[in-house]
């Protein structure tokens, strides 16, 4: 005797799995944030997708990147530099 409830839920989990990890980031709404590094002074553009991954859940607006430029890493506020909304494919 096979479980329907697992036959039916295991395709749905891969589908929201897919369209939240995969179609999401990739297909719906971006943002482009102009950052400057605190160390080079540089400006340097950062592509996100607002709420797409776990980890901006938890830091919120917040990113630690690696400035392109000199290696610094630093923390930025990816709200307050954004500069456009842009869908790219
Ligand atoms: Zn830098």
């Amino acid at each position: 005797m096979v479980d329907l409830t697992l036959v039916i839920a295991l395709p749905v989990i891969m589908v929201l799995f897919v369209v939240l990890f995969i179609l999401l980031p990739r297909y719906g709404p971006h943002y482009t944030s102009r950052l400057k590094c605190p160390r080079c002074k540089k400006q340097f553009n950062y592509h996100w997708v607002p709420g797409a991954t776990l980890t901006s859940l938890r830091y919120g607006n917040r990113r630690r990147l690696k400035c392109p430029y000199c290696g610094q890493e630093a923390i930025y506020n990816i709200a307050t530099t954004r500069v456009s909304k842009s869908k790219t494919s």
